[in-house]
């Protein structure tokens, strides 16, 4: 007989007590002691002389029973077995068919990352490709709790965004970003630890809709986590690294994090020549004068990169202002 032949069976039997149970002893034309069910027939008075209850009414004595150890023990069972056959009906490796909440605190206690040199936690390269299904699962809670670093770290403060930092976060941002990118290659269903991150950011959003430095953040975050430099996801929540983030990195005293502003104003003006929706992204103008001048030559290539990858698609963009879909 197959295992799950036997938890049927137990199924049955223990709802069968928990049912039988809950409906109790229902005869009410006995006298009984309604603690004990002692026969209290021969017995004068409300006292039982077996327990020594003492019944508050002569109708207390009379009532039908619930016989609740029985009810509660079955009851137990009963969802254990349900469960036992739900893991046995599903598909997959343990680690894939025991329910996400319990697995949630199993990674918490048995999945911290290694200790990392790095910006960000970073999740050991070895479990990625591993052939244990846990493996991947603790690699993607690994990639997970780097994605929340960078997610507390941007709203450790509130406010608008400081230069000094801006010039903290940049490498935090281009990090997150790396992360993401790989998360993006992994087998979809085990990548709901690292879903988890967007999803719970997102939520934040949704309620901080009047906060308009609070929500500049909270896009900054989801940005780097939903765009993987080449391609953007299809989230529904999909956001962009917002146009007031990159003109003051564009304008930053620091030159790598110009380059930051360089590269994701980049972002934002391929997502606008690949929809051809959105108007061209603010700051072309500083764009084109970190081309032109800029004291930092890498900096300079970068934006003339920017630049002439702009003229190449839409040779006229530049002359004829903001949107590149005339
Ligand atoms: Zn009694």
């Amino acid at each position: 007989m197959s295992p799950l032949a036997f938890i049927l069976i137990g199924l049955l039997a223990s709802a069968t007590v928990t049912l039988v149970a809950w409906r109790g002893d229902r005869r009410r034309d006995l006298r009984r002691c309604a603690k004990c069910a002692y026969d209290l027939t021969a017995v004068a008075g409300r006292v039982c002389p077996e327990c020594g209850h003492a019944a508050a009414a002569e109708s207390e004595l009379f009532r039908s029973r619930r016989h609740h150890r029985s009810f509660l023990a079955g009851l137990v069972a009963t969802i254990g077995l349900a469960f036992a056959a739900m893991f046995n009906l599903s598909q997959g490796s343990w680690a894939q068919r025991v329910p996400r909440p319990v697995m949630a605190v199993l990674l918490n206690f048995f999945g911290a990352p290694p200790a990392s040199g790095g910006t960000l936690p970073a999740p050991d390269p070895k479990l990625k490709s591993s052939s244990k299904s846990w493996d991947r699962l603790v690699w993607a809670h690994q990639a997970a709790v780097g994605l929340d670093a960078w997610a507390k770290a941007v709203l450790a403060s509130r406010g608008p965004i400081s230069d000094a930092e801006l010039a903290q976060l940049v490498p935090l941002a281009d990090a997150a970003h790396a992360l993401f990118a790989q998360v993006g290659g992994t087998f979809s269903i085990e990548a709901w630890p690292v879903d988890r991150v967007p999803d719970g950011v997102a939520r934040v959003r949704a309620g901080a809709a009047n906060d308009s430095e609070l929500s500049a953040r909270l896009n900054w975050v989801l940005a780097e986590l939903q765009f993987d430099g080449a391609d953007y996801t299809h989230r529904p929540d999909f956001a962009f690294v917002p146009d007031e983030i990159i003109q003051q990195a564009l304008g930053h005293q620091d030159a790598a994090v110009r380059k930051f502003g360089i590269d994701r104003f980049g972002r934002r003006l391929q997502l606008a020549l690949v929809t051809r929706k959105l108007p061209l992204p603010p700051g072309l103008s500083q764009v084109e004068a970190i081309a032109a001048t800029d004291s930092d030559a890498a900096a300079r290539r970068r934006a003339q990169d920017v630049l002439a990858y702009l003229d190449s698609f839409f040779p006229n963009a530049r002359q004829h202002g903001p949107s590149p879909s005339r």
